[in-house]
């Protein structure tokens, strides 16, 4: 028995990085996936690799912008046809190159990542407590994908991103208190820098980039996707029953560093 057998379930931003190795070591977990993505093309190729390291999962891909209330009350109402939702992480989330200090972020690149990376979090929460309630669920969990820039700040500014992940540990936190008495618990899950294309295309071959960051992990290195992964299976899984309304690091101990070693 996987430790999510049977579990209906929703990965958002699951085309790529941690949503992609969320996706893979649910279905290995026995859960249905429903993956979902805007981007058509790089969902496809992923739905195929899950398949490929899954394949007896039930594991479908649905293209949806998350900023998009009528695009993500689809996306859940497909899981209806599969028995009912019983998680759901929203994980999709951008870091746009503009964004920049308190002067020089634009605005339309403050209101885009606010309408992805918050509001999206914010309907996918909805519309899977309306799923939960509609099909009489007594525990259900909601994983929502943060980050340590919303609990230390930073010398390399991205304003805009890092009051958006602000955001969603607020609401997470709050939303976990509203619900826990229905069993509805709701965790954040808050990732160091990763070896993801969203961060690792930003700094390229710039080494100064780079070291400027390294430098900050006692372990002296970026942390691998599947690592997060490790910690949604648990906040999605029964293990986690008893566990709502936290701040999940994942980090390789840099939020706890002052010096690291050489
Ligand atoms: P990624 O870029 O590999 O994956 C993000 C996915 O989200 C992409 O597949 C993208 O197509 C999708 N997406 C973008 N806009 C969307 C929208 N409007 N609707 C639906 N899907 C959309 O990045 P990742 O590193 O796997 O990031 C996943 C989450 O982790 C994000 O919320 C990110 O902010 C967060 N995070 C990442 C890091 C890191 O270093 N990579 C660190 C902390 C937090």
């Amino acid at each position: 028995m996987g430790r999510l057998e049977g579990k209906n379930s929703i990965i958002t931003g699951a085309a790529g990085g941690i949503g992609l190795e969320t996706s893979i070591l649910f279905a290995q977990n026995g859960a249905n996936v429903l993956m979902s993505d805007i981007n058509a093309v790089q969902l496809d190729k992923a739905v195929a690799k899950v398949k490929q390291f899954a394949p007896n999962s039930k594991v479908e891909g649905f293209v949806c912008d998350v900023s998009k209330e009528d695009q993500v009350e689809e996306m859940v109402k497909k899981t209806d046809a599969w028995g009912g939702l019983d998680v759901i992480f929203n994980n999709a989330g951008i870091m746009h190159a503009k964004d920049d200090d308190a002067v020089n972020t634009p605005e339309a690149i403050w209101d885009l990542t606010q309408n992805i990376n918050v509001k999206g979090v914010w309907f996918g929460c909805k519309h899977a407590v309306l799923a939960f309630r509609r099909h009489n669920k007594k525990k259900a969990s909601v994983i929502n994908t943060a980050s340590v820039v919303a609990l230390v700040g930073s010398a390399t500014p991205q304003l805009a991103y890092t009051a958006s992940k602000g955001a969603v540990l607020a609401l997470t936190r709050e939303l976990a208190i509203v619900h826990a008495r229905e069993g509805f618990r709701f965790n954040n899950l808050c990732p160091a820098p990763l070896n993801t294309p969203l961060l690792q295309d930003w700094l390229g071959d710039d080494k100064a980039k780079r070291h400027r960051r390294e430098v900050h992990f006692p372990t002296g290195r970026f942390g691998e996707a599947i690592e997060q992964a490790h910690m949604v299976v648990f906040l999605a899984s029964d293990d986690a029953s008893f566990v709502t309304g936290q701040e999940m690091i994942v980090d390789g101990g840099m939020t706890k560093a002052y010096v690291t070693p050489e």
